[in-house]
């Protein structure tokens, strides 16, 4: 079946009482046993919850995995990945992960005594360099945040696979309609489903799905010995976002494609980052890894000032952190997202004062387009 279909059922079938078309909130956090040392297949919440295991089903499903296991966040889904290693081992990640992550390897992870290495992993080989006896697991995302860098995820496996360590791919900019990493080697892939599997901005959560059903085993006990769980009221709300996933995905596209192309052509704007364009160094990567380019674009207007007068010129694209729902929005990533990375590695990766972020919505493409046309008049000003 294509992903439009899987997107709409997949992960549930109706139930017998009822017939209901939609998984229920199951909102209970116990389970009455049936009689003395016999309980029905559900617990305790935190163990397993019936909305939460639909939601599960639904994403491995959609990304060809074994098992998924849902979060609280996306950051929770990625620091559960992390407990999978033991102190002394290492992680080797891209250089421009999303800021939250960074941060979380070099303070949370770091003390826990799992070091991270952070490499250019748009280069097959530096990614390979920088693997070492000690590494355990390679985390990639792909396109990064906010740079539009991709890493050769097939590449990246076979890296990895040869010294039998893991491969994670964060796959929260593509989703499964436009990427799925795990038919390309990943062991295992990440998403922040606050982004576009929710799609609404109205629920933060997140899901870690497994390429074997051993992994996806370890990824559950970690969940329930540490408790950061999905609640059910969010995995109702992201199993509502998933049926409508496929067409979202594509009217986003459409957008972000025109929107690239037109910020491409204005003199005033320095470079723009997307995949799609082929200007891109990496567009053929791109069109054979990717089913679609996505719907987030970066670019350069040279000054903390332009930039500061674009975010201020906007109307439809608010200003704000996040991104994946229905609404566009523009974000700052030095004094938002990235805020957490040091000045002079923010520099060095080429996230300067002046770069903007677009999530581009699913809005009317002309009101998106005279919006950013507006904007980029008024930065021109400043
Ligand atoms: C937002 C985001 C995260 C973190 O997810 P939260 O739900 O905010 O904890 C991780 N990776 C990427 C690519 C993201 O965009």
């Amino acid at each position: 079946m294509k992903i439009e279909t899987r997107c709409v059922r997949a992960g549930y079938e109706p139930e017998e009482a009822t017939g209901a078309v939609n998984v229920p909130i199951y909102a209970t956090s116990t389970y009455a046993y049936r009689r003395f040392g016999e309980h029905r297949g559900w617990e305790y919440s935190r163990t397993a919850n019936p909305t939460r295991s639909a939601l599960e089903r639904a994403v491995a499903e959609l990304e060809g995995g074994a098992d998924a296991v849902a979060f609280a966040s996306g950051l929770a889904a990625i620091d559960a990945v992390t407990n999978l290693l033991q102190p002394g081992d290492r992680i080797v990640a891209s250089d421009n992960l999303y800021g939250g992550t960074y941060r979380l390897l070099e303070t949370i992870t770091a003390r826990h005594g799992i070091a991270t290495t952070f490499v250019d992993a748009s280069t097959s080989d530096l990614l390979s360099a920088a693997v070492t006896g000690t590494t355990r697991l390679i985390l990639l995302e792909t396109p990064t945040n906010p740079l539009m860098q991709l890493a050769d995820i097939a590449a990246a496996a076979r890296i990895a696979h040869e010294r039998g360590i893991l491969l994670v791919v964060d796959n929260t900019f593509l989703t499964p309609v436009f990427q799925r990493p795990l038919e390309l080697g990943a062991d295992l892939v990440v998403h922040s489903t606050t982004k576009y599997l929710n799609g609404h901005s109205d629920s933060v959560g997140g899901i870690v799905v497994a390429g074997t059903h051993e992994l996806g085993e370890r990824l559950h006990t970690i969940q329930n010995n540490v408790g950061a769980i999905m609640g059910p009221f969010d995995a109702y709300l992201v199993l509502r976002g998933l049926r409508t996933l496929a067409v979202r995905m594509a009217a986003h596209e459409a957008n972000g494609r025109a929107l690239a192309s037109m910020l491409a052509h204005r003199r005033d704007v320095a470079r723009v980052l997307y995949p799609g364009l082929p200007g891109h160094p990496q567009h053929d990567l791109a069109s054979r890894q990717q089913g679609g380019f996505g719907a987030m674009i970066s670019f350069d207007l040279g000054t903390l000032a332009r930039a500061r007068a674009f975010c201020d010129a906007t109307g439809i694209f608010l200003l704000a952190e996040s991104l994946g729902g229905v609404e566009s929005l523009v974000c700052h990533p030095a004094t938002m997202t990235h805020a957490a990375v040091p000045p002079a590695e923010r520099e060095r990766l080429g996230i300067g004062d002046g770069l903007l972020r677009l999530s581009v919505g699913i809005e009317a493409l002309e009101d998106l387009e005279a919006d950013l046309v507006q904007a980029l008049d008024a930065a021109g000003k400043a």
